[in-house]
């Protein structure tokens, strides 16, 4: 039996309707941005393994870090101990966030991450007697997949068996160019006709939703309006952290600092499972109490693994390398010129770019649903030509490794070129 057969008959994978969806892919090697299958075909990973993997496949530095760890430390419960990587990730991300970012909370997805932040923000008013209950995020948000997380995403088809089930959440639109002042009066209107503990958002890209990007002035505006009211913000750095956007955060971009960052995916360079919420201390300090119940009774077994930490740290480490800045600037500037180039293209609606981000909107005749035909088209197209990208129903992104060679990147532009004559 192949692998693909065993696979067949054990697993269940994620976001995959097993009845109608073909048959996985088994990878058996990869390296830099080259992936191999079990039948030796290379593939480019143009979209970084869902965007964790910034420093390229089976990156030895990393794996050195984590060999290191595991044969000196391997993991301790982090509930009445504490260890030196735990505790150099917290200088480390000191050194890097926003200023008044000053206390740091450990878990192990993106999830997880966003989970713990919005339970700190309802509990928050909590701890303070005061009855705020309801969390706002934009529309066609993803912030993950447990059920404050799921409550806070706006994609239905993810979350519709689930409706009735949510904590309270209100949407506003998201303030693309031209249309931030509705934004901004949407804001204003669900902080005066609810009680609004915190706002959640994806600081300038929203991944999921397809890489719909926004200005970091209107978020800022938003920011603001929530600091008048005392509603504490989340910003979802989980897809954009790390170099992404070509500043360290996206938050860098933006004149308003959030109460609280998510993190996870590059984290450990796509090492590691591994996620950190952050926090200021004036949330901190709503929780510091001689009374237990004000505690957060929030935690998981794997905390601060001290190998995830080691794996993160070592990933820090090669983001603030000179070259790995170099090769995000490289990037950018190839997709500008490509996005200049492709926005000509008759069948082109838009094309948008941040940092290492490229998205480009194909037109189609029929209305595209997400996992709509020509999705599959498009997936399927790329596949056969060797180039790994999971298309958004008709948007096309690509959100590569930072070490991706210019040859490599060539082939993708390429290969997309030719799926919009395709389609
Ligand atoms: C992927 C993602 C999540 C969820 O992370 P998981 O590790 O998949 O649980 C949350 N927020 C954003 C913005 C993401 O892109």
């Amino acid at each position: 039996m192949t692998l693909t057969e065993k696979d067949s008959q054990y697993l269940w994978h994620p976001y995959t309707q097993h009845k109608t969806s073909q048959i996985p892919i088994a990878i058996s090697k990869g390296e830099g941005a080259l992936l191999w299958d079990e039948n030796n075909k290379e593939y480019i990973d143009a979209i970084a393994s869902w965007w964790v993997n910034p420093f390229g496949h089976s990156n030895k530095f990393i794996a050195d870090a984590i060999y290191k760890q595991l044969t000196t430390l391997e993991h301790v419960l982090f509930g009445g101990f504490t260890h030196e990587p735990a505790i150099k990730v917290a200088e480390k991300l000191m050194e890097i966030l926003p200023k008044n970012q000053q206390k740091i909370f450990f878990s192990d997805n993106g999830s997880t991450a966003v989970e713990v932040a919005i339970k700190v923000a309802l509990q928050y008013f909590f701890n303070k007697g005061e009855k705020r209950t309801t969390i706002i995020a934009f529309e066609n948000a993803f912030h993950g997949d447990t059920f404050a997380a799921m409550a806070a995403s706006g994609i239905s088809f993810y979350t519709q068996a689930f409706q009735g089930m949510f904590i309270d959440v209100v949407r506003i639109p998201v303030p693309v160019k031209g249309r931030e002042q509705g934004s901004f009066d949407a804001l204003e209107n669900v902080i005066q006709n609810h009680n609004c503990a915190g706002f959640i958002f994806e600081p300038l890209v929203q991944g999921a939703a397809g890489m719909v990007m926004y200005e970091p002035e209107a978020l800022a505006e938003l920011i603001k309006i929530c600091k008048k009211n005392n509603v504490l913000t989340i910003a979802d750095e989980v897809m954009t952290g790390f170099g992404k956007t070509g500043k360290t955060f996206a938050m860098d971009y933006v004149d308003a600092d959030p109460d609280m960052i998510c993190l996870s995916k590059a984290l450990t360079g796509g090492t590691i499972p591994m996620a950190i919420t952050t926090f200021t201390q004036d949330i901190f300090d709503a929780f510091y109490d001689d009374d237990i119940n004000k505690a957060l009774f929030h935690g998981h077994t794997f905390t601060a693994n001290p190998t995830g930490c080691a794996a993160a740290l070592a990933s820090i480490d090669l983001l603030q390398t000179e070259e790995m800045q170099v090769n995000i600037n490289r990037i950018n500037k190839s997709h500008l010129e490509f996005q200049k180039k492709i926005e000509s293209n008759p069948k082109v609606i838009t094309a948008r770019t941040l940092g290492v981000i490229f998205a480009v909107e194909i037109k189609s005749d029929s209305e595209e649903s997400y996992y709509g035909s020509m999705r599959t088209k498009l997936y399927n197209f790329f596949i056969d030509k060797g180039v790994i990208l999971r298309p958004v129903g008709n948007i096309v992104y690509i959100l590569p490794p930072y070490i991706m060679t210019d040859d490599q990147l060539q082939k993708v532009y390429a290969t997309i070129e030719e799926a919009i004559e395709m389609v």
